[in-house]
């Protein structure tokens, strides 16, 4: 037996060796479904099969990532890497890339976010006279998104009575049409949008047999993770694509389907024994993830779904401890108190930051707790929100590469024309913008020809868009010549932008101006890649072609990351904040789910139907089933939320978790930390630190107890005494020598900001 399949259980080792024909796996949380595709494509690679007939599904490029690396490790193979594997969006943008030519886009084509779609839609509400209360434009999309998702096109939605029938009575009866101009511009720009990708695959799919059959012959192994929660646009790819061979095998689990809000269908799983109807099924049962009493929680919740296949899942791992709840006057309460809980346990149980992930409903929550940690000095990074890629700054200098690749663009164009000013003003703009309209051209296009197309601006007016389409067609020129870094920084430095952000000398200017140094090292990181040898995708021949890793090409990759993507070496060891959505298929040994009050958690949007209920229990149990350890829930009783504070009950999900499962009494936590059980934990804690003092102090000269502690020492977590004051505890510290101050909250007198110089502290 290969020795791979001796870190398989029976059931899991079945289905990694059925190799041939259908295979669906369907299993509950923690079961090893992942582990057994990761082992599967191990298996196919030792049996012989080429790495380049392998297709690998995965919900996140990280999920793949990993997934890859674990490959490598078990079949010691370079080969490995030559595995299509990545998510749907990355695997088709890959694809159309080579073959979108045949619908019309060029190679370069650009993938707009949904702000670039965003503010699409909101150009086309002005052409159109419509307002935009009415037609709020994130409602606007993601009907549209639903609609491909389907598969409809915009002319099939316009020509669609029932669907304008219910426009008319969503009082939206333009949907249609803003449609139709949304795929009009898109094109027009040379750009695609996150569903176009599934869609235009399908297309190609449907209209180009040549192309289908290529793609059927080229990945005769087709694996999906996580099935439940694929639409029907990626359920058809894969169907079409699986057709001729039929090696394919899916996994998945209806209980942990979350996505139905974006048009998922749960039903692909349950249909997958009629389109397959050879089709091997196996169950996984036996959890390796997570504790008894983990496993037996989460199944008394997902019990009270009427929806569902019926599963066991048990565990031979440790009973572990019970589920703990905090109870929180505020959401800043609840911030502290998981902050607390965090430091607690990272104190007595001896363990990392990156054993630790806070989940929530919605990013708003995170700010919250995004103090308490920074008070408390435990390092973190939040996935999604604002992450890096969002950032204006860097959507600023992305924009001007977007159109040096693709000058097409017209939303990176909109973005850059007057940033930094250059003196070309809104009205200019509105005149690009309809002469574009008029002649069906791009708005880079009509700017470049201005005095041909555009009447009524002053020659003032046109020397400055001749300026800038000239200094971004030079670029343009320069794409195929330089290497990725060296456009990079000419850009930046060409274009005004670094003088301009360096100009700005706030704290916040300068952020930006690191955030920017941060994106051009990440380019020049890229640019200087390995210049590996490349291999051809049909044949895996090897040769020298790609040797200049070039500016477009760091947009393909760039275009493609989603938040739970990037992984920085520095951001190793930190706590690990999300929406729930985000961490799917992820484990950590201590999972913290906040926020768990009504309206919120279950959502106010899901209150209306019981499967919406379902779909909020669902993720519920996905968040539950993510810890390994141990599970802490939290909720507050008010909270600000849009500006206004709420009174909120405690969820329903906190009264649906079995009673012997849940810590007696739901015990309080006070935020300062300096009373009740958790002051045990910090008391302890401020020992650790003491004790490291005591290091310090031995190591560099008198020791500190009794006397004033030097500013130096004094650190965030320990406790101190103060004259008047009493004790209390170093909640924060900013600022070095005579300026160094603290941030204090003393058990008689509440919190304290101290100039350290001044205010003489203590240790206790
Ligand atoms: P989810 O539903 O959350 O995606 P999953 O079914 O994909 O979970 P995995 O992530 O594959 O489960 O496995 C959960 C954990 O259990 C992983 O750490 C995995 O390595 C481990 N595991 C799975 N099967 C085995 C096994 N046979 N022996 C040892 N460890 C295993
Ligand atoms: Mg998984």
């Amino acid at each position: 037996m290969s020795q791979l399949l001796k870190e398989l259980n029976e059931a899991q080792q079945l289905a990694v060796t059925s190799s041939d024909g259908p295979v669906m796996v369907i299993a509950g949380a923690g079961s090893g479904k992942t582990r057994v595709l990761t082992y599967r494509v191990a298996y196919l690679l030792e049996q012989g099969v080429d790495p380049f007939n392998i297709l690998a599904l995965t919900f996140t490029n990280k999920a793949a990532r990993e997934m890859k690396e674990r490959v490598i490790g078990l079949v010691g193979s370079q080969e490995a890497r030559n595995v299509w594997m990545g998510t749907f969006h990355s695997i088709f943008a890959r694809i159309l890339r080579v073959e979108g030519h045949l619908l019309g886009f060029p190679s370069n084509f650009t993938i707009y976010d949904t702000d670039d779609s965003k503010s699409l839609i909101k150009t086309i509400l002005k052409d159109l006279s419509l307002d935009p209360k009415i037609y709020v434009p994130g409602a606007v999309l993601s009907r549209i998104s639903s609609a491909k998702s389907n598969l409809i096109s915009a002319e099939e939605y316009k020509a669609n009575s029932a669907i304008e029938e219910q426009d008319r009575i969503a009082n939206r009866p333009q949907t249609g049409e803003i449609f139709l101009h949304y795929k009009t511009r898109c094109f027009k720009a040379a750009a695609m949008d996150f569903d176009d990708l599934l869609f235009n695959m399908n297309l190609l799919l449907r209209d180009f047999p040549e192309v289908l059959f290529k793609y059927q012959q080229k990945f005769r192994y087709i694996l999906v993770d996580e099935y439940q929660d694929t639409n029907f646009a990626q359920y058809l790819i894969v169907k079409k694509l699986a057709a001729r061979n039929e090696n394919i095998c899916v996994v998945g689990d209806d209980a942990q389907s979350i996505y139905g809000f974006r048009g998922a269908n749960i039903q692909n799983i349950l249909n997958f024994r009629k389109d397959y109807p050879d089709a091997k099924t196996f169950k996984l049962e036996q959890n390796y993830r997570s504790t008894k009493m983990i496993v037996n929680a989460a199944n008394s919740i997902i019990a009270k779904n009427k929806d569902q296949i019926f599963k066991e899942v048990w565990t031979e791992n440790e009973e572990g401890k019970l589920i703990r709840i905090l109870k929180a006057n505020s959401d800043t309460e609840e911030g502290n108190m998981v902050a607390n809980a965090v430091f607690e346990t990272k104190m007595n149980q001896h363990c990392q930051n990156s054993d630790f992930a806070i989940l929530y409903r919605t990013n708003a929550q995170s700010r919250a707790i995004e103090e308490s940690l920074r008070r408390l000095n435990i390092p973190y990074r939040i996935y999604g929100g604002l992450s890096f890629y969002k950032r204006k700054e860097i959507k600023d200098l992305l924009a001007y590469f977007r159109l040096v690749v693709n000058p097409r663009d017209d939303e990176a164009f909109n973005r850059i024309i007057n940033y930094p000013a250059r003196g070309i003003g809104k009205t200019t703009l509105e005149k690009i913008e309809l002469a574009a309209g008029v002649s069906g051209k791009s708005l880079f296009e009509v700017a470049s020809a201005a005095t041909h197309y555009v009447k009524g601006l002053n020659s003032g007016t046109i020397s400055k868009i001749e300026e800038f389409t000239t200094m971004i067609a030079a670029f343009h020129q320069q794409l195929q010549v330089l290497n990725a870094y060296e456009l990079a920084i000419k850009i930046a430095r060409n274009s005004g932008l670094l003088k301009e952000l360096a100009a700005d000398d706030t704290d916040e200017g300068q952020s930006r101006v690191q955030n920017t140094e941060e994106l051009l090292n990440a380019v020049k990181d890229f640019s200087e890649k390995e210049q590996t040898l490349f291999p051809d995708e049909e044949t895996g021949e090897l040769s020298a072609a790609e040797v200049t890793r070039t500016l477009d090409k760091f947009m393909q990759e760039v275009a493609l990351l989603t938040d739970a993507d990037s992984d920085d070496k520095d951001d190793m060891n930190k706590v690990v904040l999300m929406t729930i959505h985000a961490a799917k298929g992820l484990e950590f040994p201590y999972v913290f789910i906040v926020g768990l009050e009504e309206n919120l958690f279950p959502s106010v949007m899901s209150l209306q139907s019981r499967a919406d209920i379902e779909e909020e229990r669902r993720l519920f149990y996905v968040a539950l089933t993510r810890a390994e350890k141990q599970v802490i829930l939290s909720y507050a009783e008010t909270r600000y939320r849009w500006g206004n504070m709420t009174m909120n009950e405690p969820s329903r999900f906190l009264d649906e978790i079995e009673e012997s499962f849940i810590e007696k009494p739901a015990r309080k936590i006070s935020s300062s930390g300096l009373t009740g059980k958790s002051g045990d934990g910090l008391r302890k804690e401020s020992v650790f630190i003491k004790k490291q003092l005591k290091k310090i102090s031995t190591a560099e000269g008198p020791a500190v107890q009794g006397a004033e502690t030097p500013p130096e020492l004094i650190q965030p977590g320990v406790e101190v005494e103060h004259e008047r004051f009493g004790k209390g505890k170093v909640l924060s510290v900013e600022g070095s020598g005579p300026n160094m101050k603290a941030t204090v909250f003393f058990a008689a007198v509440g919190q304290k900001q101290l100039l350290l110089k001044f205010a003489k502290l203590r240790l206790v």
